[in-house]
């Protein structure tokens, strides 16, 4: 048997998007750009999957949704950082210390010394209070605010940090790659300048995602080289991938509500470990959370033991996001929320997708009690691991 909990990495494939990626892969393999009729039913065919992505964005404006298609989110915050870093050669970039590293490398690599990172509270939520104070100085141009947090699945108050950027008129980055999937597409699109979102995260293939601009953002180029995407984004646009990722958000629509019972089941989950394993502590228990995130600093024994152990009984969980699981560094996350070196690599991820059972959680927090007895008593791994 195996128990899949790490959904904040990647999702498995939807029936629906392996459907869609087929029939585009067989039938609309031509170049969209190609001057033929084939060709041209492959431009046509994108621009639909472009105005489907539009409608459940909630973008009315059909003569340019300012929809840009792209190979993931990694992309999209690179080149929207490195735009906007070399368009504006005076001003700074304020991000929050919890961002994804696709967006602190690039921020810190193209903006250098003009970098501003806001503050985070030990609950994970951004400090709104050291926002303004930072727009206040009116050196600004960018704010790069993540909607939710892919390691504590904290959610982060856009809501506010879009009153603040209106207000002081700079423009507003939103890697919402957690959300979507999860929230309501609309709410997070009707608030930002620039939104972020990555197909893998919700059921599509990987190496396609999506970049919205507002009006206001609509100027920015991510990869020159080519005219498509309206010469926003140079590359051959990857259709099946991108008609993969549209079925799959869509699929996800009705299914929004359902949220609330990982919501249940995570929240009983926590309730177990924390009675049945004195010592363990929920980061940002209080805080408004995705419903499928728990991030669990263990008693005893480094993560990576726990990842180890659990792995052996079929239970794949994370000890952070996966972009830095192989590295020594401790989250970045964690730090700038105050935990010291012993807790974060004493921290576990779990996150559960739509269809986790729980018989699942069940089962997650038995194994996590078999561990805690294995590692007190000093067992070692047994047979073979291959990591
Ligand atoms: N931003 C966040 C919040 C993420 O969780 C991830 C993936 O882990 C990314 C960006 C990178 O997305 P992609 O795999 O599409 O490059």
């Amino acid at each position: 048997m195996s128990f899949y909990f790490d959904h904040n990495a990647t999702t498995p494939l939807s029936v629906a998007a392996r459907q869609a990626w087929l029939e585009a892969v067989e039938k609309f393999w031509q170049n969209p750009s190609s001057l033929y009729p084939e060709a041209g039913a492959v431009a046509r065919r994108l621009e639909d999957e472009r105005e489907s992505l539009a409608q459940l964005l909630g973008v009315n404006d059909v003569e340019d949704p300012g929809i840009v298609f792209t190979s993931g989110a990694t992309e999209s915050n690179n080149a929207t950082i490195a735009h906007f870093a070399h368009a504006n050669p005076d001003k700074y970039c304020a991000l929050s210390a919890i961002e994804h590293p696709s967006v602190d490398a690039p921020a810190s690599l193209h903006f250098g010394e003009r970098l501003i990172k806001v503050a985070v509270s030990t609950d994970g939520t951004i400090s709104l209070a050291n926002l303004e104070q930072i727009l206040a100085k009116g050196n600004v141009c960018l704010v790069c605010i993540m909607a939710a947090n892919n390691e504590t699945g904290v959610i982060q108050p856009c809501s506010e940090v879009s009153s603040l950027c209106r207000k002081y008129n700079v423009l507003f980055h939103c890697d919402a790659v957690q959300w979507f999937g999860k929230y309501d597409p609309t709410a997070i699109v009707a608030l930002a300048d620039i939104v972020v979102g990555s197909a893998h995260k919700f059921g599509a293939p990987k190496g396609t995602g999506f970049l919205r601009t507002s009006e206001r953002a609509r100027h920015l180029q991510l990869q020159s080289g080519g005219p498509q995407e309206q010469r926003r984004r140079a590359g051959t646009e990857n259709l099946p991938g991108i008609a993969a990722m549209v079925r799959a958000l869509e699929e996800t629509t009705p299914n929004l509500s359902l949220w609330e019972q990982q919501r249940e089941a995570r929240d009983c989950f926590e309730a177990t470990i924390v009675a049945n394993l004195p010592g363990t502590s929920i980061i940002a228990g209080n805080s408004q959370r995705l419903p499928n995130t728990s991030m669990l600093i263990m008693p005893s024994g480094r993560n990576l033991k726990w990842l180890t152990r659990l792995g052996q009984r079929g239970f794949s969980v994370s000890t952070g996001s996966a972009c830095s699981s192989g590295s020594e560094d401790g989250s970045h996350v964690l730090t700038s929320m105050g935990l010291s070196p012993s807790e974060i690599n004493r921290a576990l991820r779990i996150s559960s997708g739509l269809d986790t059972g729980r018989d699942q959680w069940d089962a997650l927090a038995k194994a996590l009690n078999e561990v805690a007895e294995d590692i007190n008593s000093g067992g070692s791994p047994a047979g073979k691991w291959i990591p």
